[in-house]
């Protein structure tokens, strides 16, 4: 299985042409990397200038979208849109969204059935905040449960997920491997109950939170994690290569 690794932009950087010269330089950067899809997920404005330049090797993601297919939805952009736009990957249930712009469970579960009508493929943030790491199983279980509310076996086949502890996310606090690896095992046994066992051993999950050109390896190492979702470090061509190639 190819590793995935997909870079969050968030909302940066502040022009078109600082966005299309940090893409350039990753795509330079990504050449020779055999075993990893790399998919960068910049604001929305940026998507049609960089799908342009977007290759098999560096593709370009969504970072929200909106949960209908058109309509009186002000300011909202739809799974279609994207997919017009060949955007194939889309996050959802960030906890910045949640956090931020009062992303629900319910919302993530209707934004991953849209996405999934169209064929793209979402990528579900899941995790716990700092004091909820006592609970840590019961939040996955809550937030995984209910963001695959009727979703299909045949559908969810797309699905990829992330593990994104949120204390964990922009604070230079990465977790632990071990932890990590825990984290993905659970994911995958609650799969595994709502759907079956191969299900859940061939989807792919990532980790995010911290990732940085010196800890991507170790994550990369276990066979249960797939791969990254790396935010302030892949504005960082230099490092986020590192990452990158960190995957051969
Ligand atoms: C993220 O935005 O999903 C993320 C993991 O951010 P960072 O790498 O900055 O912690």
């Amino acid at each position: 299985m190819k590793y995935l690794i997909v870079a969050n932009w968030k909302m940066n950087p502040s022009t078109g042409k600082e966005a299309v010269n940090l893409f350039n330089s990753v795509k330079k950067g990504v050449k020779t990397v055999k075993n990893a899809e790399v998919v960068i997920c910049p604001p929305f404005v940026y998507i049609p200038l960089l799908g342009r330049l977007s290759s098999k090797a560096l593709k370009v993601g969504g970072q929200n979208v909106f949960y209908k297919e058109s309509g009186a939805f002000t300011g909202e952009i739809s799974p279609l849109m994207l997919k017009d736009l060949k955007v194939k990957y889309v996050i959802v249930g960030h906890s910045e969204a949640r956090k931020f712009l009062d992303e629900t469970d319910i919302m993530v579960n209707k934004k991953i059935k849209e996405i999934l009508q169209v064929n793209l493929r979402p990528i579900l943030c899941v995790g716990e905040k700092a004091e909820e790491i006592n609970q840590k199983s019961k939040i996955l279980k809550r937030q995984i449960i209910k963001a695959l509310k009727n979703v299909s076996r045949r559908l969810v086949k797309k699905l990829i997920i992330a593990y994104e502890p949120v204390w964990a996310i922009g604070t230079g606090k990465n977790c632990s491997v071990g932890m990590t690896l825990n984290s993905a095992l659970l994911i995958r046994k609650i799969i595994s109950k709502l759907y079956d066992n191969k299900l859940a051993d061939k989807m792919k999950i990532l980790y995010g939170g911290s990732v940085n050109s010196k800890n991507s390896k170790g994550y990369l190492k276990k066979t249960a994690i797939n791969g990254l979702l790396v935010g302030g470090d892949s504005l960082d061509v230099k490092d986020f290569v590192k990452i990158i190639k960190s995957a051969s």
